[in-house]
């Protein structure tokens, strides 16, 4: 029998990822068995010329069913997954897939030049410190976890030219991006045996934790990290009960949250809430925390 990984409940729905009235959806990719496959060609056989061809037949169908607690709301894509599939999903076939990987170069390149932040960055940045206790400063400790963009660390070294934010992210294309706005990228996953334990004022975690196979731990990771009473920024797909209603096609989601589930698993990790924020025609749920 499944138990909610937040609450323990066994009382559950079952859902379509992805398919949320039932649709056939040719479009939606990921998560499969036949990522198993695709997987395999790309490594083995090498096949590059059928390659994108492939991701994008056989990524056309999801197969698995998502749980949702009915106690907390909290919901898993129940999927035979693991670290080893998704690093290699991310590294090597999250752009391919979706056919971004020039758009994604050109992107990289131009960000440089542009100093027009996203409207979200902004929203964010001003959620973290109208909700921070503690005044950022300019030696706090930033790591951002799949930062792509990185707009919050870019807000961060904006505010204080002289701090060194750290990054994470599986995609090589963001390399040269990061080091010319002085970045260190310290490691492509999390967890990493390159951080230290208690050395962070602050992680920032913009739609990363629904791509985890195991949030529980992903958090304990987190949490190790962070110097006591700083600081996590988050900030995940809302999923409440108007989202399964939802006739609408998402990203390749593990885990979906609403406001109860996400501030129980955050205290049972260890944290205390400074603040959590949800906007329903958006979609999203923002959240600081602190760890005790
Ligand atoms: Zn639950």
């Amino acid at each position: 029998m499944h138990h909610c990984l937040v609450c323990a409940s066994s009382d559950f729905k079952i859902t379509r990822y992805g398919n949320h009235l039932n649709k056939v959806r040719p479009r939606f990719l990921f998560l499969s068995y036949g990522f198993k496959i695709v997987d395999f060609l790309y490594r083995k056989v090498g096949l590059s010329f059928l390659k994108k061809t492939w991701l994008r037949l056989v990524f056309c169908r999801n197969s698995a069913p998502v749980l949702c607690c009915n106690a907390c709301g909290f919901a898993r894509y129940e999927t035979s997954l693991n670290e080893h599939d998704l690093s290699t999903y991310y590294n090597e076939l999250y752009h391919l897939i979706r056919g971004r990987k020039t758009r994604l170069d050109q992107l990289a390149h131009l960000a440089l030049s542009n100093t027009d932040m996203p409207q979200r960055c902004i929203d964010q940045w001003q959620f973290i410190t109208q909700h921070s206790q503690l005044s950022l400063t300019e030696d706090w400790s930033s790591l951002e976890i799949g930062a792509g963009y990185a707009g919050l660390s870019r807000l961060l070294k904006t505010q204080f030219p002289k701090s060194s934010p750290q990054i994470i992210d599986p995609n090589t294309v963001w390399k040269t991006y990061y080091r010319a706005l002085g970045f260190h990228q310290i490691a492509d996953s999390f967890p990493s045996a390159l951080l230290k334990k208690s050395s962070y004022d602050i992680v920032f975690l913009s739609h990363v934790l629904e791509h985890v196979i195991d949030p529980y731990t992903f958090l304990q990771e987190i949490k190790s990290i962070l110097i006591e009473k700083r600081f996590l920024f988050l900030e995940v797909p809302l999923c409440d009960t108007d989202y399964w209603n939802q006739d609408k096609i998402d990203g390749p989601h593990l885990s979906f949250f609403t406001e109860k589930s996400l501030i129980s698993l955050l205290q049972s990790q260890g944290f205390t809430f400074c603040s959590i924020y949800s906007d329903p025609s958006q979609g999203f749920l923002r959240a600081l925390a602190q760890s005790n």
